[in-house]
């Protein structure tokens, strides 16, 4: 590590989940309708109006909080699996009730973990890191000021559609300490959400939130510790992985230039948690307020809302629906199709349905290295230029498979062949006569081999006076004359010939 202090990340991640309606009325749960439309007695908090929890929510929850390695409601002096709700009270205008429903000393679950992979070299792989989970718990999203940004004074509009929606909101443990690490258990919290269908995770629409909790350790041999820690900063509202990268690269250098000009002082238990904003243009954080304790809160048991006991037969249904984790996926990927712990990640990173369609292609071929090669040079880059998903895609896997086994060896020219296929809605053998390739046999190649040879006097003395690089002007000349030809069989004939001269 190239700075002189080590950072401590942990990081505070709202997910909106994935429901028809919201956590405690039956209004919808939808990004985009007009503004005010999706509103009912029970989330505008009016008098006599009474919440019912969402049940769907609590299986979402709970599918994360297992997913994630958490204990579900495990509190000492209490029936296990007891969890309820509280009132956490705060005045703001996108707030009608004056309070949030959210859970507080007994959240439905705590203390898991997750390993994130952190890619120290693309070829080599990753390095695997577990970042400890705190608490999961669930609570009602707020709704939206829309705030005139004309700098004319105008009018602060609330949208109160998203009051109410049902928000899983998961606390690490400060375990991060690079942004990269940071980065990459947010990218690994992502794919576990959407894959598990909990949440569509998308930090434009705001269904993926990310709050970072920052300091810095810096090496001071009279701290008992043997390091100063500075005050603690949260970063609100981080919304894209790139801010969470450079936000926290930016807050923990200033964090350590305070601590040089004051460092006897800068520490941890001299100051509150302070938050701050981080401003993407301007790249750099922007402090605002000191933190509210949790006694600012009130918090107290809502008394309208029961508690809720999971029991172990609830537990067991959502066990047996969480289907295969990233992590084991990229470790079966690896020693079941032999791929590097590389092409696993990125397989993983696509999705189970991408998965699916690789295991079907590396089924036909019985060859799982090609079948991620191949996947990577050609489908891929295919869906991004046509803007389609793995299910939408012409080439199924069987046909991709059979694409596979008749193409041309050489790489340009099954690109060209996969693309006048794609493009045209032709079949193998159309594309192979439109793009101009022939089928050649090795005996008419061979004799190929041996007339370049002949035909290359000055090459073929280069070579054998220890220049490697003349042999590629012959295999040139035969692939040249033979469009199509594999370049591995070429090269091997060429080398035969070139031995018997
Ligand atoms: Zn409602
Ligand atoms: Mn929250």
């Amino acid at each position: 590590m190239a700075e002189p202090y080590k950072i401590v990340v942990g990081l505070e991640v709202h997910v909106q989940l994935l429901t028809k309606t919201k956590l405690f009325c039956g209004c919808l749960n939808q990004f985009g309708l007009p503004p005010n439309t999706a509103t009912c007695p029970v989330c505008l908090g009016l008098p006599g109006s009474l919440p019912v929890m969402n049940a769907e929510a609590f299986r979402l929850a709970l599918k994360a909080a297992l997913a994630l390695n958490c204990h579900i409601a495990s509190h000492p002096g209490h029936t296990p699996g007891f969890t309820k709700w509280d009132r956490k009270n705060y005045y703001y205008p996108d707030l009608p009730k004056n309070y949030q429903i959210s859970q507080y000393d007994l959240p439905f679950s705590h203390d898991g973990w997750l390993d994130i992979n952190v890619h120290a070299d693309p070829k080599k792989g990753h390095t695997p890191k577990r970042v400890g989970i705190i608490r999961a718990h669930l609570e009602e999203d707020a709704g939206k000021n829309q705030h005139d940004e004309s700098g004319r004074g105008g009018d602060t509009k609330v949208d109160l559609n998203r009051t109410g929606t049902p928000l899983l909101e998961i606390v690490s443990q400060p375990d991060m300490n690079t942004p990269e690490e940071a980065m990459a258990y947010l990218e690994e919290v992502r794919l576990m959400m959407r894959e598990l269908g909990v949440s569509d995770c998308e930090m434009q629409e705001g269904s993926l939130r990310c709050d970072a909790n920052v300091n810095v350790h810096v090496p001071d041999a009279s701290e008992p510790k043997g390091y100063a820690a500075t005050p603690l900063v949260e970063i609100k509202n981080l919304n894209s992985f790139r801010a969470v990268g450079r936000a926290i690269a930016y807050e923990a250098k200033r964090q350590f230039e305070e601590y040089q000009k004051n460092p006897k002082t800068y520490r941890i238990g001299n100051y509150l948690k302070t938050t701050a904003g981080w401003d993407d243009a301007k790249g750099r954080t922007e402090v605002q307020r000191h933190k509210e304790e949790a006694a600012d809160y009130r918090y107290f048991p809502d008394p309208d809302l029961v508690p809720v006991v999971v029991t172990a037969e609830q537990l067991a249904a959502v066990k047996a629906d969480l289907g295969e984790l990233p992590q084991a996926q990229r470790q079966r990927l690896q020693t079941q199709y032999g791929l590097t712990a590389y092409d696993a990640d990125v397989l993983t990173a696509k999705g189970r349905r991408t998965v699916a369609y690789f295991e079907a292609v590396a089924g036909a071929l019985g060859d799982g290295k090609a079948a991620a090669n191949r996947m990577s040079d050609l489908v891929y880059p295919a869906l991004t230029e046509r803007r389609e998903e793995i299910d939408e895609f012409p080439f199924t896997a069987e046909r991709f498979a059979a694409f596979l086994k008749g193409a041309p060896a050489n790489s340009q020219d099954r690109r060209d062949v996969f693309t006048a296929m794609l493009a045209d809605g032709l079949t193998l053998e159309e594309a192979k006569a439109k793009v101009g390739i022939k089928e050649v046999d090795e005996a008419t190649l061979r004799a190929a081999a041996a007339a370049a040879v002949a035909a290359n006097p000055k090459a073929v003395a280069d070579f054998k006076s220890g220049k490697e690089n003349a042999k590629n002007s012959i295999v040139g000349t035969v692939m040249k004359a033979n469009k199509g030809a594999p370049n591995d069989v070429v090269r091997r004939l060429v080398d035969e010939e070139l031995a018997k001269v």
